[in-house]
């Protein structure tokens, strides 16, 4: 079976996860559990007869090694879930065969059209073969194209012509919702180091991600009838905005790009007597992650001054680190991916997420675990396709990098 068809298979499962789902809830959807009953078949049917979804809906499964020298035991992962942030029930994905390189009609009653004046990077895939949507839902190759590819790249070296070791597959719930890593059993996956196969573009490496942090600065005014307020209001809303106008106004996500770090402000609410400012902080660099951290203290910490004692509350907690220093003591990591795609064709791109990763995580806890490109593109809306050849591409680095010589 080709990845694609797998993935046209797999795409008919709603897997959509659900940020809003209490916290003990894993999987965060009972409907994803449908896709990993059937990932469990797929597997056994494999030869992969070990294949277990646990009781949090993660599924586990290896592939024997079919050679006796001492190789590593490599894993691959992808994630089952979809974004929640387009529909993903109903997707009705279709081929657009030998793309002509023009606007791509997905939907006629509804006008929908895929441009490559808006979507820049369909001029690559002229003469290629393009899954997409009707316009109204994600496709879901975030990240059941992964799926698929792994999936697809066991089957062939169950056909046998390469010798391989063991090779531990494992397939999460819930990663878009940030918790994919949450109930992951490293031990149980028993892989020296694995690849999360959840990236975008075709030959994208990526091994960086931001240090992340979130902070909530509650601001407690004193409210009094504007008539009688002279030296007595303080208005928590002004001095939110105060606050706010002492960050770096250039600082923000607006503003930068690459390893250029920011703070964001999510979210604001508030009236005379309270307010209250959500933000995100993330920065590559360490120093320049604590730095911006201890900002927010400072900035705090002047306005208790100004305005006295437990105006300001600041509450700031770490979300994810960089996973760099967990891959760097690791390079043969990064370097046997290069390799792997270089053999199949394929130009490698060390790029840096502008964001957090299931694999940063799973670094952090004993698992060194890049990331490799899918193969698609416009995750997480409409406009998601993926070329049917950067699957296959794919599916061969997949097995290049678990060849054993
Ligand atoms: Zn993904």
């Amino acid at each position: 079976m080709k990845a694609y068809e797998r993935l046209l298979k797999y795409v008919t499962f709603d897997t959509t996860s659900d940020e809003n789902a209490p916290e003990d809830r894993c999987p965060s959807t009972k409907k994803q559990k449908m896709l990993a009953n059937a990932l469990v078949e797929e597997m056994k049917a494999l030869g992969m007869d070990d294949a277990q979804m646990d009781a949090d809906g993660y599924v586990y499964g290896t592939l024997p090694a079919n050679c006796n020298e001492k190789v590593p035991v490599i894993g691959l992962i992808a994630h089952m879930d979809t974004s929640p942030s387009a529909k993903g029930a109903d997707i009705k994905a279709r081929i657009v065969k030998n793309y002509d390189g023009g606007d791509i009609l997905l939907n006629a009653e509804h006008k929908i059209v895929m441009s490559p004046e808006k979507f820049e990077s369909l001029a690559d895939y002229k003469g290629k073969d393009l899954i997409v949507t009707d316009g109204t839902t994600l496709l879901g190759a975030d990240d059941k194209a992964g799926v698929a590819e792994i999936l697809t790249a066991a089957e062939r070296l169950k056909n046998g012509g390469v010798k391989h070791g063991k090779i531990a597959v494992a397939f999460t719930p819930d990663e878009e919702i940030g918790r994919g890593a949450d109930k992951f059993d490293v031990n149980r996956l028993g892989a020296d180091f694995a690849y999360t196969v959840d990236g975008g573009k075709l030959g994208e490496i990526e091994y960086e991600n931001f240090n992340a942090a979130a902070a909530v600065v509650t601001v407690n005014g004193v409210n009094i009838h504007p008539g009688d307020a002279k030296n007595r209001m303080k208005n928590a809303q002004l001095m939110a905005i105060e606050f706010n106008s002492m960050l770096p106004p250039n600082e923000i996500p607006a503003c930068t790009e690459g390893y250029e770090g920011f703070h964001h402000l999510c979210h604001m609410e508030g009236d005379e007597e309270k307010a209250v400012l959500r933000y995100i902080i993330r920065d590559h660099d360490m120093d320049k992650f604590r730095e911006k951290k201890a900002r927010f203290e400072k900035i705090a910490g002047y306005l208790n001054e100004k305005y006295g004692e437990d105006t300001i509350e600041l509450d700031m907690c770490d979300s994810y680190y960089n996973m760099k220093e967990k891959i760097v003591p690791h390079m043969h990591i990064i370097d046997r991916a290069q390799k792997a795609m270089r053999d199949a064709g394929v130009e490698p791109e060390i790029v840096a997420i502008r964001g957090g990763t299931d694999g940063a995580r799973l670094s952090f806890m004993g698992l060194p675990c890049p990331n490799l490109s899918t193969g698609g593109h416009n995750f997480h809306g409409r406009f998601e396709y993926i070329p049917v050849q950067s699957m296959d591409s794919m599916v061969e680095v997949l097995i290049n990098i678990v060849k054993a010589f």
